[in-house]
Parts: structure tokens; sequence; C-alpha cells
């Protein structure tokens, strides 16, 4: 997977359906389980959801949107020592928030605990299961390699009476975790490993969240996630990958149970993956666990919570998993493209505002003391119909440090001794020079305007170069603003081997705590709403907010990086 690519193959057929949905077209076509479609959306709740789920859920909920068919919420609740109630909540929220809805179809693993053991004692029943009580080291040991066969467990020929016996005891709690698995009898020299009877049950006694202490013995993915698709009615189990190789299993056991009529089946496309990102849940959750970010919602984690709170929009989000596709081919995404989607969809929807997040004092020289004006300002340039609103100017303005320079180079066409900029929507002025503290750091910048060039006002037509954003400084509130760049430092830090803390980018946050806003945009600030900045790049309010402490995250910058990389591909 070291091909950084975005839609490497073109998998969308002229109607524009993927493969998977091409798979599912033709099911229907040839009117396979009664020509229903169900898919199932099935997360373990032991994290957050992230980016690269988001890409699964919205392949399963989205292709029963398009078929008119329905999609199951179902939480693979089969591990008590790692799940919990907080991730339950937490992954519905996001799901809606993507604008998903299971309806009345949410469902747990857990709840099909009684059928799969009964599933298990008729296999034991029928010769097809057993206990063994080796380690599993041992068993590991035994399993052989892809071209030598396994060697069976000393264990595998017991009478069905033992083995119902201790999987009963089993159950009860009679053994300790670790000396005893459940078995498929399957084939120990099947080319496919995971054949070489393969485990179904293991011993747990760590008290389960939904069932309690009913169980002391849960079924292992494979055992459980075929039987609850059948048990739930799903007809297309679509999921990542790496599951490709127990496609055969999945079968196998679900033949157990199904007929022609009907037999889910499994379809697996690639997963996502981001550069300068990990996407295992377990380092997230190490990262979240250790501190290395401040919590799953942090805006520099790919989890939908950090994103949301980093300022991408739903739509921003499902754009970028649509233009990536859905393929058989491992591929490593570009963030670039990421931060495209989001750009093109504020650039339509975000209100445009004045901030000046590193500011330096303009004094207007010939600007009467005490007099103000009030400019109009487009609230969006991109959609006229969003009207204007109102920002007061007065002879102290707020500009950005960086856009003025004492000793400038020949193409700077921002502020500099006797030069003449227009500050937006105002006038033009010209620098006539600085004043400096003691060590030499200038304090304020000094100019005069052109009273006959006021925007919109006849006059107002000569040209400048450039022109820069302002706020007024008797008006202007103070702001934090968080600046982000990646956690990461390397491009693909999920393919390196060592430990991965040591990618992390040192540099990943900077705090502006002294930012000015205009006072119309104070007034309205509202956690989670998105605003351009002018000439800065796009905004969200942080739900840190409060009345008296004002922050915004930066989402991306304006400038778009996705075009370059895109023509090098
Ligand atoms: P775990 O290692 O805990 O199983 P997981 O990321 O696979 O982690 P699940 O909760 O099992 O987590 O995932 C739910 C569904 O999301 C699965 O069907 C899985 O295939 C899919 N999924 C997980 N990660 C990605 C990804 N990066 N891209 C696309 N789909 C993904
Ligand atoms: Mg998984």
């Amino acid at each position: 997977m070291d091909k950084v690519i975005n839609k490497e193959e073109e998998t969308v057929n002229e109607s524009g359906l993927n493969f998977v949905e091409q798979e599912i077209a033709a099911d229907l076509a040839a009117g396979k389980n009664g020509g229903r479609l169900n898919t199932r959306f099935p997360p373990e709740p032991n994290g957050y959801l992230h980016i690269g789920h988001a890409k699964a859920f919205i392949m399963d909920f989205g292709a029963a949107e398009k078929f008119g068919g329905t999609c199951n919420l179902r939480f693979d609740d089969t591990n008590p020592q790692k799940e919990d109630m907080e991730y339950v909540n937490a992954i519905k929220e996001d799901i809606h928030w993507l604008g998903y809805d299971w309806g009345d179809r949410l469902y747990y693993a857990s709840d099909y605990f009684p059928k799969l053991y009964e599933l298990a004692v008729r296999l034991i029943k029928e010769g097809k299961a057993y206990v063994d009580e080796q380690t599993s080291e041992e068993i590991a040991r035994q399993k052989g390699t892809p071209t030598q066969p396994g060697t069976p467990s000393p264990y595998r020929d017991r009478p069905v009476e033992e083995n119902l016996d201790l999987f009963e005891r089993m159950n009860k709690g009679e053994f300790d975790e670790g000396s005893m698995v459940l078995r498929a009898k399957i084939d120990m020299a099947s080319d496919n490993m995971h054949f070489r009877d393969p485990i179904m049950y293991r011993i747990i006694k760590t008290p389960h969240w939904r069932t309690g202490d009913t169980w002391k013995v849960y079924p292992m993915y494979d055992f459980a996630h075929g039987q609850s698709d059948y048990f739930e009615g799903v007809t297309h189990s679509i999921c990542t990958l790496e599951f490709v190789p127990h496609r055969p299993l999945y079968e196998h056991f679900v033949k157990e149970l199904a007929d022609e009529s009907y037999c889910p089946r499994q379809i697996e496309f690639n997963r996502l993956n981001l550069t300068y990102t990990v996407m295992s849940k377990r380092k997230l959750l190490q990262l979240v666990k250790e501190g290395l970010v401040n919590g799953w919602d942090d805006p520099r984690m790919p989890t939908l919570k950090g994103l949301r709170r980093r300022g991408y929009t739903p739509s921003s989000i499902k754009d970028f998993v649509n233009r990536i596709g859905y393929t058989r081919y491992e591929a490593l995404n570009h963030i670039e493209l990421l931060e495209h989607s989001v750009r093109e969809d504020l650039n339509k929807t975000a209100t445009r505002v004045s901030v000046i997040q590193n500011p330096v004092k303009l004094v207007l020289e010939n600007y009467p003391e005490g007099q103000t004006e009030t400019m109009v300002m487009d609230n969006n340039p991109e959609n006229p119909a969003e009207g204007t609103h109102e920002m007061p100017f007065s002879r102290e303005l707020w500009i950005e440090r960086d856009d003025f320079m004492e000793n400038p180079p020949k193409k700077f066409f921002r502020l500099s001794p006797d030069k003449e900029v227009r500050l937006k929507g105002a006038y033009i002025i010209k620098c006539t020079g600085v004043v400096k503290d003691e060590d030499g750091n200038i304090t304020e910048i000094r100019a005069t305007y052109d009273p006959d060039t006021r925007s919109g006002l006849p006059g107002a037509d000569r040209k400048v170069k450039g022109t820069l954003h302002w706020v007024s400084v008797p008006t202007a509130v103070d702001a934090e603003i968080r600046d982000y760049d990646s956690l990461f430092s390397v491009e693909n830090p999920g393919a390196f081997d060592g430990d991965f803390r040591e990618l992390i980018n040192p540099d990943s946050l900077k705090v502006r705590d002294n930012a000015k806003i205009e006072p119309w945009l104070a007034e309205r600030v509202k956690a989670g709403d998105n605003y351009q900045f002018q000439r800065l790049g796009y905004y969200v309010v942080d739900p840190d907010t409060t009345a008296d402490h004002i922050v915004f995250n930066k989402t991306v910058g304006l400038k778009d990086t996705w075009a370059k990389i895109a023509q090098k591909n």
C-alpha cells in the first residue's frame, strides 16, 4: 500500500453505480432473497467512529436508500472486555450527523447469544465442533502454514457427550479463561487457514454491559457475524477487504442455517486510509488514553467527532467518500482531497467575516478622532441572496502583522512605507511610518486615508495592487484561534513498524489567543457555525466558547493544494 492514490480504478458504471451496487442490482434483478435488499452497519462499540467507518456506513445506508431497501444498525458487542455504552451513544449520534437513520432496526449481536449457543450445541451434536483444552499458543503452533497442513488437536475426536458436557460447564464458569475453547471441526489441511478448525467460542468472565453474567462463553467474529446477518434478514453484508479470506468461513457457517429462498452474502471493498493520519481504533484509543490529544473529539483526530469539531460538514465528508470511490484495491487517500471537499462546500455556504489573527494597530492620521462610519460587507459573494452586514470603521484599526513589511521584497503588494493598499470595503490608505518600542518591535503603523476612495462611491475605482482586511479597534472583540497542522509528520504513519507515537508532529496545535473579531460576528457566535475569515481560511466556532471567551478552530486555509497533487497522479 505504498501508492498514494485516489479513485484509482474507475469502478463506476454508466448508471453511476459502484461495483458493490452493481452486484446488488444484479442480485435484485435475479430475484434473489425474494427481491429484498437489507444491509447492515456493524460497529463494535469499542471506540468512536472515524472517517473510514463513515465510508462503510455511507455504503450501507446509501445502497439501501438507492435501491429502496433497509439498513440495520447492529452493535457487534461480542467482546465484553473492551466495550462500553459511551461508544454506543457516540456511534448513534455520528450516524445521525451524517444524515442516516436505522429506524426501528437497531440490533445487538448480544441479542443472538442464545441462538448462537443453540447452533453451537447443534454442531457439537452433529460432530462438527469440539472442546479443545490446549493453550492458544499450542493451537496456533498446530495451524501449519499456507503450504503445510496443520496438526489435528489431540482433543479433536472427543466423544459428543463429553463435548456437550464441557461446553455447558465452560458457560457455567467452571473453567478459567484461556483454558478451553470450542472449535469447529472442519479441515486441518485446508488451503484456507481460516478453515483449520477455527475457534467458535472462548471463555470470558468479564460481565457484559447488556447481558451481565448470563454468559461465560462468547462467540468469535467468524462464528457470530454471518449468523447474525442471517437472523436479522440481512441480504448483503458489505465489509472491508481484510475479510476476503474469511468469506468462505462466513458462507460455511451461514449454510448451516440458510436455504435457496434466503441467504446473506458478503461483499468487500477497500478501506479508507488517509495520509498523515492513523486510522486504527487501537491507536486512536491510545492517543486519547495517554492524553496525546484532547479526547476523541480533538479537531486533529480523524474521528467523526473530531472532524465535526474541526468544522467539517456532513456533505463535505460524503463528497470526499464519493470522490475516492469503492474499489477492490487498497489505497492511501490524500488528506488534501478531503480538505478540497470541505473548502468547496464551505465556499458555497460559509458567511464571510473579518478577523485579525495576529493584530498590529493601524492609525489613520488624517481620519478625525471620534468619527465612525459604517461599511457594508457582503455575507457571501458566491450567493448574493445571503445579503450584507455592517462593520464600523474608525481612526484606529487592527490589521494583520504579516500584512506589513518595513523592507519588503519586490513583489510584496501589501503594506509598506510610502505604499498604498485598499482596506477591504473601505478606503485606500498610504503608509506614512511606524512606531516602535525600545526593542525595535513595531507597535503601531501610521497611515493616511484618501477620503475620495470609499468603496462603492464615485472615485472608488482607483486601483491599487493589494487589499487588506481590518477590524475597527474600539468595537473589536477578543477571540482565541486554534490553528492545526497534521497530527503526524510522515505521510503514512500507519505503515510504520516502530512506536507510532514517535511520529507525532510536535507542532500540530498553535493557539493564537489575541485575535480581534468584528462585533457583528461576536454577537452571533454559536458552537458549530462555520465562517470564512476573509483572506485567512475557514473557521468554526468551538464548543469551548463561553459568554466572555470566544474560541475558533481553523478548518482549512483558502489555498487549494489538491489541484497540484491531482495533476501529478
Ligand atoms: P476493529 O479492529 O476494532 O475491528 P474496525 O475499524 O474494523 O476495528 P468495526 O467497529 O469492526 O471497527 O468497524 C465497523 C465497520 O466499519 C466494519 O464493517 C469495517 O469493515 C468498517 N471499517 C472500519 N475501518 C474502515 C476503514 N478505514 N475504511 C472503510 N471501512 C472501515
Ligand atoms: Mg472490525
